[in-house]
């Protein structure tokens, strides 16, 4: 499966990308833990990032997009993949289509995490995320075991720097000025999905599944030649001709009812 994930901060971009690389057995690329990373090994590109990082604005998409094309060349990626914050504008998402046409194999699905703003805001400011594992917990709705520890691997919680109020209020700006239009744009593309990434983590990703094997399905028939509604058609088909055949066989039940109440009547009269 080649997935984008789309979605505000804090929607779950991350926890349900990580549970769908296992799942589907392909590499979850976020760009913000390459940047991240980047940061943190204070490697040129680290460099130059940071600094609109920890403002919430979104770094340069000649940065971004060279370290994607970089990753997505990597042979684990060669089977899919899903993409966790990117692309943030319109500019990268067509640098990605572009990109994904060269090697013939194109998008199949972007799924929008539809969460609404105030409950964003209690899951960015609550957040904390493993130092050694990166899983993440949030202080108000899942908070660890053991304060400031992972429950996993007992690494240290960290309050992620771009996390504080008004970077998060920035990153939400940014978010809607920026990646929002791209709803539209794969919208158009007939690529989008929109789960309801409200609830507990299990059930949001029972229903991303479903989505995906949905999409999964229509791959494979697609792939056979068989248009996706040739199903849909064939079943409406099938429950037409069973409503029928229903109707002639209670008519039929009907006539030969009437037919014995006539013999007994008759009978009677003899
Ligand atoms: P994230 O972990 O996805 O929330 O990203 C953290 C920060 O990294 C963002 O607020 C941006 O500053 C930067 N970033 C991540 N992905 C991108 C991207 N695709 N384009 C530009 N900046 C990005």
């Amino acid at each position: 499966m080649r997935i984008v994930l789309l979605g505000a901060p804090g929607s779950g971009k991350g926890t349900q990308g990580k549970q769908l690389s296992e799942k589907y057995h392909i590499p979850q690329i976020s760009t913000g833990d390459l940047l991240r990373a980047a940061v943190a090994a204070g490697s040129p590109l680290g460099v130059r990032a940071k600094e609109a990082m920890d403002d919430g604005h979104l770094v340069s998409d000649d940065i971004v997009l060279g370290m994607i094309e970089e990753r997505l060349a990597q042979p684990d990626a060669k089977d899919g993949f899903i993409l966790d914050g990117f692309p943030r504008n319109t500019p990268q998402a067509q640098a990605l289509d572009i990109l994904l046409a060269k090697i013939g194999k194109p998008l199949q699905v972007s799924l929008l995490m539809d969460v609404d703003l105030d409950l964003l805001m209690q899951r960015l400011t609550g957040r904390r995320t493993c130092e050694s594992c990166s899983r993440v917990f949030n202080v108000y709705t899942s908070p660890s075991k053991f304060e400031g520890r992972c429950d996993d691997c007992g690494g240290n919680l960290r309050h992620r720097t771009d996390d504080k109020e008004q970077t998060i209020e920035n990153r939400l700006k940014v978010y809607q000025a920026q990646t929002a239009p791209l709803v539209k744009y794969y919208g158009e593309q007939d690529k989008l999905k929109t789960v309801d990434a409200i609830g507990e983590i299990a059930d949001i990703f029972s229903r991303i599944c479903e989505l995906l094997d949905a999409v999964h399905e229509e791959e494979l028939l697609k792939a056979k030649g068989v248009p996706a509604d040739v199903e849909a058609i064939t079943a409406a088909v099938t429950e037409k001709l069973s409503e029928v055949r229903g109707g002639k066989a209670a008519k039929k039940t009907a006539s030969s009812e009437k037919k014995a109440v006539k013999k007994k009547a008759v009978k009677k009269k003899k």
